[in-house]
């Protein structure tokens, strides 16, 4: 784990009072190894790589803690959820919905919506992480503006395929 990243989550497991066990040591290791949007397919995968016995519910109920004490974010992404570890710089993504090009923005790209719902609705926003899905310069460019059939992210399309065929 970064150096950062380790601080912050000692921060917050240290303010919230959350219990750290080896194993949920080793899940926020595999997550944050997991790298940015990872499914719960892989974070099981590399999980079981160092604790093969680990059962699919207590991943599930340990990403739900994680998740309550914000020491990972759970985004919906077409077509499922993906994890990923609190970073220790805020940002937002904006997702191509039809090439999944990823690109990062900062906490500050959002201030002037911020300040509005504020002013407007006294309403303070405390986002820490959101993925907006949309289209990409590149394919605007290319295919217009129109998103044409709702397509599920790749990570989830095989496990979709599945489901539709049972
Ligand atoms: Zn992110
Ligand atoms: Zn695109």
């Amino acid at each position: 784990m970064s150096p950062d990243t380790e601080q912050l989550i000692e921060q917050r497991v240290w303010e919230l009072g959350f219990r750290m066990t080896p194993q949920r040591r080793l899940i926020l290791e595999a997550i944050e190894d997991a790298g940015e949007h990872a499914t719960f397919d892989e974070i099981l995968a590399r999980v079981r790589r160092r604790e093969a016995a680990i059962s699919q519910a207590t991943l599930y109920r340990t990403l739900e803690t994680f998740s309550r004490y914000r020491l990972i974010h759970g985004n919906e992404l077409a077509g499922g959820k993906v994890y990923e570890m609190v970073a220790h710089n805020p940002h937002h993504h904006l997702m191509c919905h039809r090439c999944w090009r990823d690109q990062k923005i900062e906490e500050d790209a959002l201030a002037s919506f911020y300040q509005e719902m504020a002013s407007e609705h006294g309403f303070l926003v405390l986002a820490e992480h959101i993925v907006f899905m949309g289209l990409c310069r590149e394919c605007r460019e290319t295919h217009g503006d129109q998103l044409g059939q709702f397509q599920s992210h790749p990570k989830f399309r095989t496990t979709a395929l599945k489901e539709e065929q049972q």
